[in-house]
Formats: structure tokens, C-alpha cells, sequence
């Protein structure tokens, strides 16, 4: 097993080589670990947190979330109570992981569908405690990141305070936005009522996804929020970002040499015609 942390001299890219993940199981055939009896899911539950077995990081943390004891949910389907638990668990994870000596900066985030790599269909997500605010999240933080206030034809939801818009600039042909229209630093300091809102808000918005695409479209989810040191970043505002690289139903849009090559990329949907579509799939 190696860990190590390389940074390119020239592009300042931080790359973490870890070898040992190549012995990761490929997908189960039969025994899901994650269904209850399973090997990481012993006990009846309704969310679940637990440490990662292939860890990808030596100083920092990783620890897998299960959304639901059912093996066919997902962030579409989810129950309302689920949703609601799921939203204090990752808050709870996010104090309790600050907590560690390397818990600068907590990361939660899922990867869902086998095309980005999800290797266990069991709706679960991620969580990963950085020694370290990595760049993205601190370019953000800098630039003082804040909802797009006029969002107009890319608004897709608005509701209870919270929104839900497309990328002005989307690198993915999906590329949504989650984040309360009043600044909350991270998801430790939601009361109750906004857990409760933030799950409904979120079940409306996956579930237009699935509609949209007539299937579960594979898409990427992470939170940005404050790090440990919050009071360095009196700024930071929380918000969720949700790409997909699907332009329509099982068509990808691979990223092309040209645009890895030069930093600047083409992207064939434009935003304001996936927010309408993600509109139109709502069930409100
Ligand atoms: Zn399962």
C-alpha cells in the first residue's frame, strides 16, 4: 500500500497516488455489503456512516454514507424522513470529522452510476476530511462565492429558501447549483426546519433529473461549505453542485483533447435549455 502526494511543478495540480486502491472489489455480484446484514451494515438502520476500507487519503479521513437501508433507492426516491435524516448525518459527520487532528476541511460528495465509477449500485455517498483546504474549495472561499441572484431562464426551483439553478459557464452539460438564498456557512449550522426543507428541496431536484433524462442519468455531488476554521472564511456559504456528463439519455459528452489540451471547453447543452427541461420534469 503507497500514499503519496505529488504536485505537478508546473501546474501546481495536486495528484494522490494510491496504488492500493487498484485491489478494490469490482462490482459484488450478489452479497451487497451495504444492505442490511451485509458486511459494513450489520444492525437494522436508516442512514449509516462508517469508515472507508480503501481509504484514498494516509493523512485525512474517508468514511462511506448509506442514504437508505433499500438497495433500489436513490437521492430520487428517497423518503422524505430519509431525507431528512441523511441531511443531519452529514451535518453530524461534518462536526465530528472536524474533530480529527487532520479534519481541516470535510468533503461530502457521491459518485453515482457505474459510467463515473460507482462501484456498489446501494444508494451511498462519501466523505473525505482534507489536512488541507484543497484549491477548489479555497478559490471559491477567496473569490467569495455567492448564488447566482439573477439566475432568470437557468432558475430551475425555488422554494422554502432555498434555490436551485443551471452554471452560467457549465464545463457539463449538466451542471446545477443548490445553495439557501441566505448565507448559511455550513451544513452544521442548519436548524432542524432547514434540514427538513434542504431534503425536500433535494428529492425535487433529483427526481427531475431522472424524469428529465426518462432514466437515472449518472451524475457527480458534492458539498461546498466552510472549513474547520470557519472563522477565517466569514464569507462561505454552503451550496451543493450536481454535474452530469450525459447531453441526452445514455450520451455522454466525453471531454475533448482540445479542451484539456487548453483549459477552455465546449459545451453542447446550454443551461438555459437544461433548466427549462429540469422545470418541466419538476413534480411540485
Ligand atoms: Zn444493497
Amino acid at each position: 500500500m503507497t500514499h503519496e502526494v505529488r504536485i505537478d511543478p508546473h501546474t501546481g495540480t495536486v495528484v494522490h497516488i494510491v496504488t492500493q486502491r487498484q485491489n478494490r472489489p469490482n462490482l459484488p455480484s450478489s452479497d451487497c455489503p451495504f444492505c442490511v446484514g451485509g458486511l459494513e451494515a450489520p444492525e437494522p438502520y436508516t442512514v449509516r456512516s462508517f469508515p472507508n476500507r480503501w481509504p484514498s487519503l494516509d493523512e485525512g479521513y474517508c468514511e462511506v454514507v448509506l442514504y437508505s437501508p433499500e438497495h433500489n433507492e436513490s437521492l430520487a426516491t428517497l423518503s422524505l424522513r430519509n431525507m431528512h435524516e441523511l441531511v443531519h448525518l452529514w451535518a453530524e459527520r461534518t462536526v465530528e470529522l472536524r474533530k480529527l487532528p487532520h479534519g481541516e476541511h470535510v468533503v461530502i460528495f457521491e459518485n453515482c452510476g457505474a459510467e463515473i465509477g460507482a462501484t456498489i449500485p446501494h444508494p451511498h455517498g462519501q466523505i473525505y476530511a482534507f489536512p488541507n483546504v484543497p484549491e477548489r474549495p479555497a478559490q471559491q472561499l477567496r473569490a467569495q462565492w455567492q448564488p447566482d441572484d439573477n439566475p432568470g431562464d437557468r432558475l430551475v426551483l425555488e422554494m422554502d429558501g432555498w434555490r436551485v439553478w443551471t452554471e452560467y459557464a457549465s464545463v457539463y452539460p449538466v451542471s446545477l447549483r443548490v445553495a439557501p438564498e441566505q448565507r448559511i456557512a455550513d451544513l452544521p449550522s442548519l436548524t432542524d426546519d432547514q434540514c427538513a426543507s434542504l431534503g425536500v428541496v433535494l428529492r425535487h431536484t433529483f427526481s427531475a433529473l431522472r424524469h428529465a433524462f426518462d432514466a437515472p442519468p449518472p451524475y457527480m455531488m458534492w458539498w461546498n461549505q466552510a472549513p474547520r476554521a470557519a472563522s477565517d472564511w466569514p464569507d462561505a456559504w454552503l451550496n451543493m453542485e450536481i454535474v452530469s456528463p450525459w447531453r441526452a439519455t445514455n450520451l455522454p459528452r466525453y471531454i475533448a483533447g482540445v479542451e484539456v489540451a487548453t483549459g477552455e471547453y465546449f459545451n453542447p447543452v446550454n443551461p438555459s435549455d437544461i433548466a427549462a427541461t429540469l422545470r418541466e420534469a419538476l413534480e411540485l
